[in-house]
């Protein structure tokens, strides 16, 4: 079948002045794109054990340490490979025997999948919950590590983010917070392990991963990486602890992508932290989630309202409208990857609410989509 794109030109002062909603790679703000083109000959294209990129990568180690309101002892580690590779790192870095899972999604399913296939390590507990809806972690006899997602960007539901209780002394909170990190409050004391990749709401590029890790994750990590269990080097979270320690990785990183993130929480932080940030994707998501409530053919998808992520919406629309139809309508108009995620299979849209994503461009959006739907409804 090929489907023809309806002609359907959106007037002007509908449009957004920045049409990126995609939830990753996601809008990087101009601004911060400016700010590398000037510093593109001192610092593009030079050494990473020197002083300018070290310099960069502990800007980085700092931005994150207040952006997250850090507790003394933690420390701020990164290395290459994003999110996908850092789930690697954990199996072999911080699993010591057994971990719990929250499934809920597309990404939160993954580390799961990792940790079973692991041939050292005893068979997870894996707790799922249907898509749009998210289990509850719970303590458990003889795990060491519960995995939590804050934000299933796959789904757009987000959960509140606590140390489960009943849990043997020792066990260590791990979060992926690939999209949540900088959009969504949390108090990370209730973490050990708060991990994400800088392409969300961070601004930048991918190919990183950066993690806020509590003294109990630091012993855990140097008493598995001494130990006799095999660990390929650049998977060694061992190895990445001494070189960030250095305000290094251990082989070359994208230097682009790290200023790029340093640009985003610094910004984030001269305005006020995690608060304004954080505050920005509530206001998007207030516009986002009202309008499709008003709509009459557009619902949240997420049913409890208390899941429904502030960085992440997905909203259903109903069988008279083709939510792909309305995707390639909006991309023919520069505003582009409002596609639901591929495997939910669902009549849906799927924007991103970042920090760096103006909630006036949200508002924006949501008269571009009624004004496509009319044009479509109309033909
Ligand atoms: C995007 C995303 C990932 C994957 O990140 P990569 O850096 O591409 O590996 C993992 N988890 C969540 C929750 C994500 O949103």
């Amino acid at each position: 079948m090929t489907s023809e794109i309806p002609a359907i030109t959106i007037p002007a002062d509908l449009l957004p002045a920045d049409g990126r909603f995609g939830c990753g790679p996601s809008k990087v703000r101009p601004e911060a794109v400016e700010a590398l083109a000037e510093v593109s000959g001192e610092y593009l294209g030079t050494s990473h054990r020197q002083g300018t990129v070290k310099f960069m990568v502990s800007r980085l180690r700092n931005a994150v340490a207040e952006l997250l309101n850090l507790p003394d002892g933690y420390e701020v580690m990164l290395g290459n490979g994003g999110t996908t590779a850092f789930w690697d790192a954990l199996t072999f870095g911080l699993v010591d025997q057994r971990s719990q899972h929250l499934s809920f999604g597309e990404f939160s399913s993954k580390f799961a999948t990792c940790v079973a296939e692991a041939p050292f390590l005893a068979e997870p507990t894996v707790l799922t919950a249907p898509p749009g809806e998210a289990p509850q972690a719970t303590g458990e006899t003889g795990i060491d590590v519960y995995a939590l997602t804050h934000n299933e960007t796959s789904t757009g539901v987000a959960i509140p983010i606590a140390r489960p209780t009943g849990t043997d002394a020792g066990a260590l909170v791990a979060v992926d917070a690939t999209s949540a990190a900088g959009g969504l409050m949390f108090d990370s004391g209730q973490t050990d392990v708060y991990y994400f990749a800088p392409q969300k709401c961070l601004a930048s590029d991918g190919g990183l991963w950066i993690a806020a890790v509590s003294p109990a994750a630091i012993e855990r990590i140097e008493r598995i990486a001494a130990s006799d269990r095999w660990i390929p080097a650049s998977l060694d979270l061992g190895i990445a602890l001494d070189n960030s320690r250095k305000d290094q990785t251990y082989n070359t990183p994208a230097l682009a992508t790290i200023f790029l993130a340093v640009h985003q929480m610094e910004w984030i932080n001269t305005y006020g932290g995690l608060g304004f940030s954080s505050g920005r994707s509530a206001t998007s998501a207030g516009i986002m989630y009202s309008w499709a409530e008003a709509s009459d053919y557009a619902t949240p998808f997420v049913s409890d309202p208390e899941l429904r992520s502030n960085v992440v919406a997905t909203i259903d629309l109903d069988d008279s409208v083709e939510a792909t139809v309305v995707s390639k309508v909006l991309r023919a108009n520069g505003i582009v990857d409002t596609e639901s995620y591929r495997k939910l299979g669902r009549n849906q849209l799927r924007i991103a609410l970042f920090p760096a994503i103006d909630s006036d461009d949200v508002a924006q959006l949501t008269r571009c989509i009624d004004h496509v739907v009319a044009e479509l409804r109309s033909a």
